[in-house]
């Protein structure tokens, strides 16, 4: 009896040593950080440029980073970055989408949290003043993960989201952009002139979609992304950014991760899968994870850039630096957040 008593007392301490290690272990651990992305920038991008983007990115920074400081969950934190960014029309989402060739707006957004796996999508919504919201809705209130085109304007209105007519999405620089894609298209099918030119989207590829990953103090990893598309894509064209796993991706045993591009080619490589996959099977290490899976869709003729953070709060940096330069920014608790300069190191 003595003897059971004992090494009752034993294992509990023993337990309750242990316990206290892995609260210890779990607050050293997991140092809450956001980091986002604005779509990808021109290699000759000037500093007013980035000005005009360096702002609102910073205030996204800051949104996710209050949420962060309160103890919030890193999906309330890439949400309300992303909602900080879909307002402002100087990025490809909500506000300021591109145009489709038949000249409407279709939005597409995704978010997926890394605790429980559970995402939703929506893509070709005309009429959710904010996809994200759409999106998260998806995974909140239904049992499917992407909803598409009047079924997901029609969730979103009933659930009680802002809704807004077509005009809200009007920009002018948008609209030019489109008719000049369109013109493009147009001597692209003039033999002689074609031979002059290329139908490349990304010669001056100011996209400006968004995207937010974020670990919070538990540990718990999100990620979100949110865009128009690309300027004169078909009426109806799904690209990477609702695919989860392509455009977005979350896992607490590994990455978040949220991609910009052309969607496409990210939808045949899996792109944000892929970096989880490496993280996990390849290598530990986020940064080396994201270079290989934006070599891979540079492989099959892609271009555009990743974000990624890995369970430790290591972050991960990549783009098709040849092509292209990419937005980014980072925020960590007590820390200025830094909007990086597109075209350099981080
Ligand atoms: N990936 C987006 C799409 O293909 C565009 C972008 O990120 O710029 O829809």
């Amino acid at each position: 009896m003595k003897h059971f008593s004992l090494s009752k007392a034993v294992f509990m301490a023993a337990s309750l040593a242990l316990l206290g290690l892995t609260a210890a272990n779990a607050q050293e651990k997991f140092s809450p950080v956001i980091v986002i992305h604005g779509g990808t920038s021109g290699l000759d991008l000037t500093k007013e440029e980035f000005k005009i983007r360096e702002e609102p990115m910073n205030r996204a920074l800051l949104a996710g980073q209050a949420v962060l400081e309160k103890g919030g969950s890193a999906m309330d934190a890439v949400t309300a970055a992303i909602m900080v960014l879909e307002d402002d029309p100087n990025f490809n989402a909500g506000k300021g989408a591109v145009f489709t060739a038949d000249g409407f707006n279709e939005l597409d957004a995704s978010i997926m949290d890394g605790s429980t796996k559970k995402a939703g999508a929506v893509a070709m919504a005309r009429h959710i003043k904010n996809p994200i919201l759409g999106a998260r809705l998806v995974m909140d209130k239904t049992w499917h993960t992407l909803v598409a085109g009047e079924g997901a304007d029609k969730l979103a209105k009933e659930s009680g989201l802002e809704m807004v007519d077509q005009k809200y999405f009007f920009t002018q620089f948008r609209y030019d952009a489109l008719q000049k894609a369109k013109e493009k298209q147009k001597l692209l099918l003039d033999s002689e002139k074609a031979k002059k030119t290329s139908l490349n989207l990304h010669e001056r590829p100011y996209l400006g979609t968004v995207g937010a990953i974020a670990l919070d103090k538990n540990g718990n990893l999100a990620a979100a992304t949110s865009t128009g598309g690309m300027t004169n894509k078909m009426t109806g064209r799904i690209g990477d950014s609702p695919i989860i796993g392509s455009g977005t991706y979350a896992d607490n045993d590994s990455v978040a991760v949220s991609c910009t591009g052309t969607g496409d080619i990210y939808m045949r490589v899996n792109a944000a899968h892929e970096v989880s996959a490496l993280y996990k099977y390849k290598t530990s290490d986020v940064q080396k994870a994201a270079e290989e899976a934006v070599s891979q869709v540079k492989a099959l003729g892609g271009s555009g850039g990743i974000i990624s953070i890995d369970k430790h709060g290591h972050t991960g940096f990549a783009w098709t630096k040849d092509k292209l330069g990419m937005y980014h920014g980072e925020a960590r608790l007590g820390a200025k957040p830094i909007v990086y300069w597109p075209l350099g190191e981080k």
